[in-house]
């Protein structure tokens, strides 16, 4: 069968219909019979057990019972009516209600008569009740062999359309049934045998209709497998043509602005420092183009690294860029490249949106004649008016918040060759996830603070105890120190958030009308927001509050105190991030946490990890733990880039791993994936990433 059968439309399958394939394709993404096999469920429900009434207590999850319906009863008025059946199985009675087709209800089920009935039991009033549950007769009670019955995620849409739980179980049986004899598979024998796996179509068949809890495990290991083998497949081939086919720019010599730089220093690099520069600058003499993520925790000292780096292009002739995400992360950067620079006498510029024309028109000329060599800027550097005459370096800030279709804007700057890359990021991400997501990139990790830092004291306050919060305050800013407070983002919303931030500003200066307080948030006009700044870093000001803007960037090492309110709000790569503000100097620096007295499970566990530890890493994996892949910060988008239904890189950390491995040594023996046994794994490729032709240049 060609493969186009996979691609029939949904409205091809009996018993869909155009209506329902129009609610599942804007529902549920669903178009072809390809897309529908491989929706998965996302849990199962034992039906092996047979609960009775007199069991149900607190919260309880799906259950079956078995017993008769004694009575209907009709009840409410109007849109509110409803149909009331009360069920009893000889040790209690529970109401079954039905809000919608009232009567075809009552005619279908007897009274009396004996019935297998499902749902979720929900306590009400004194009373459990299931809405809508699914009914069979007790003479064919379980079809659902080993018990186990797929449970779909649904919408309310999808609910009327007529596609409940049930009909999507018979779609999906009606679809498999069809699919099956026409399902092939994905892996070479070889490799199946080596990871011990199931086959493709069994895997698919198990899935959706398991036989048993066993071979349930064995389909989603298999499906996990396929997910993230090709993946480390595409990417690690990726990875092996640049090494071997796209030439880089050779920056063999080291002149005077690295030696310049590394004399003016009034302190040492750390090791890991060090050992990165090395990292790099080995990548940069070696006449391959580099793609390179440095990792390390706010503070680390990344920027300076990368300011090695560019300025070990600026020593071969070649210009060097850094893009940040923000503008005010720009201007930062620009300020502190500055710093390093001027006593040097090497010029740099900035070029973001709110860049005057006259002064655009300047920056723009020097970068085409090349007598401007260096530049900070944000996405405005990737408009096509910016034109470099020799880029040799481009380098990425919190690259995470770009797409990689920005990412590629750069790359093309370089007409007939491509700049170096070299991406920071701020945000730690465990290892088997950055094996995913930037598994075609080379990785470094700055592991190391500067010397002579503190670790951060972090503490948890209730709002009852402000009172000792702002006592605190006091006695550190008169011991000459300065403090961040910084206010929650309040339902995604910035008007919203702004008057909490409003609020703030109106309660410290009524409890502090002795000090200068300012404050910055996102819709403020950047001169505004640079006299704050300015203020605050000069230690004119005392106090900075603020909205989440000052997430990234900030360097005050006079300031040792971050104080967020309604710290429940965020998310814990967020509060890390802005603990990192502080401990950048050298006196104890704290980090108080107030949240409200009542708190969720999961706002709890986040507050105690802060308290536990300051570790960036540890405190990664935690938060991949308790919010699961696709939500962190800023990996949602290249989770969907990824299309991973089953795998989560971040739990499933073994089987990265091994997958990895084990697509190493595949391509170690074939790199071209050219030899008759995996001739498949070379059409999978192709057929997986076809609609992507850009991939293998981006990033
Ligand atoms: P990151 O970009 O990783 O957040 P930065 O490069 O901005 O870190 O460095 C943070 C601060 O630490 C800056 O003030 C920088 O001058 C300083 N710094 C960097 N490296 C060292 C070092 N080896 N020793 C002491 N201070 C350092
Ligand atoms: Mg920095």
């Amino acid at each position: 069968m060609p493969q186009d059968f996979f691609h029939t439309p949904l409205t091809f399958l009996p018993s869909v219909g155009p209506r329902r394939a129009k609610v599942l394709a804007e529902e549920l993404d669903l178009y072809t019979y390809l897309d529908l096999l491989h929706y998965f469920p996302t849990k199962y429900v034992d039906r092996s057990r047979v609960y009775t009434i007199r069991e149900l207590r607190g919260e309880m999850p799906y259950v079956q019972l078995q017993g008769y319906i004694r009575d209907f009863k009709e009840v409410g008025e109007g849109r509110k009516k409803r149909l009331v059946g009360y069920f009893s199985d000889g040790t209690g009675t529970i109401e079954l209600v039905w809000f919608r087709s009232l009567s075809a209800i009552r005619h279908l089920y007897a009274e009396g008569h004996m019935y297998i009935i499902f749902g979720k039991p929900v306590y009400f009033n004194g009373a459990y009740s299931i809405t809508h549950p699914e009914i069979d007769d007790e003479s064919k009670a379980e079809q659902v062999s080993g018990g186990l019955m797929p449970v779909y995620p649904l919408t309310e849409k999808l609910r009327r359309a007529g596609i409940a739980s049930r009909q999507m179980r018979q779609l999906l049986y009606i679809l498999k049934e069809a699919c099956l004899p026409h399902i092939k598979e994905t892996l070479p024998e070889e490799v199946i045998q080596r990871a011990r796996l199931m086959s493709y179509a069994e895997a698919i068949d198990q899935i959706h209709f398991p036989e048993s809890k066993e071979g349930l495990e064995a389909a989603r290991r298999r499906l996990k497998f396929d997910e993230l083998f090709f993946i480390q497949l595409r990417l690690l081939s990726m990875k092996r043509e640049r090494k071997t086919l796209v030439p880089g720019l050779p920056f063999p010599r080291v002149g005077e602005g690295v030696k310049g730089l590394y004399a003016s220093l009034p302190f040492d690099l750390t090791g890991a420092q060090k050992r990165v520069i090395r990292e790099i600058q080995s990548d940069l003499v070696g006449g391959k183009q580099m793609n390179r993520l440095i990792q390390g925790d706010v503070g680390s000292g990344k920027t300076l690294v990368a300011l090695f780096s560019m300025l070990l292009a600026l020593d071969n002739g070649y210009q060097a860029c850094m893009m940040a995400p923000t503008e005010i992360l720009a201007r930062q950067h620009y300020a502190s490249l500055r710093e390093y620079l001027e006593p040097l006498g090497i010029e740099v510029g900035l070029l973001i949106g709110s860049t005057k024309k006259r002064e655009r028109r300047v920056l723009l000329e020097g970068l085409a004649t090349g007598s401007l060599r260096l530049i900070v800027g944000t996405h405005a550097l990737l408009e096509p008016v910016v034109q470099f005459h020799h880029l040799g370096l481009a380098v990425i800030d919190e690259q995470h918040r770009f797409g990689v279709v920005q990412r590629s804007g750069l790359w093309q700057k370089g007409e007939s060759y491509h700049p170096h890359i070299l991406i920071m990021s701020a945000t730690p991400i465990p290892r088997t996830l950055a094996m995913t997501l930037y598994g075609d990139l080379d990785i470094s990790v700055i592991d190391e603070l500067p010397p002579g830092r503190k670790p951060i004291e972090t503490y948890h306050q209730s709002e009852s105890h402000m009172y000792e919060v702002y006592q605190f305050l006091r006695a550190q800013i008169a011991e000459g120190r300065q403090a961040y407070v910084v206010f929650p983002m309040i339902e995604e919303s910035e008007e919203a958030s702004m008057r909490a931030l409003e609020e703030g500003v109106r309660r410290y200066t009524e409890h502090f009308p002795e000090l200068k307080i300012v404050h910055v948030h996102g819709k403020m006009k950047p001169e505004e927001k640079d006299e704050a700044m300015r203020s605050f870093s000069s230690g004119e000001a005392q106090l900075l509050l603020a909205t989440t803007v000052i997430e990234v960037g900030v360097n005050v090492p006079n300031a040792s105190v971050m104080v967020i309110e309604g710290a429940n709000r965020f998310g814990l790569s967020q509060l890390h991030q802005l603990r990192g503000r502080v401990g950048r100097g050298a006196s104890q620096s704290y980090c108080i946490l107030v949240t409200g007295n009542e708190l969720g499970e999961e706002a709890k566990r986040r507050i105690a990890i802060m308290v536990e530890t300051n570790d960036g890493f540890e405190i990664a994996e935690e938060d991949m733990r308790l919010r699961g892949f696709g939500e962190i910060d800023g990996t949602r988008q290249s989770g969907q880039q990824l299309s991973l239904r089953i795998a989560n890189p971040a739990l499933d950390g073994a089987m990265v791993q091994y997958t990895r491995e084990l697509a190493e040594s595949i391509l170690t023996e074939d790199p071209e994936l050219s030899l008759p046994k995996n001739s498949l794994l070379r059409h999978r490729l192709q057929e997986i990433y076809y609609e992507r032709p850009n991939w293998s240049q981006i990033s």
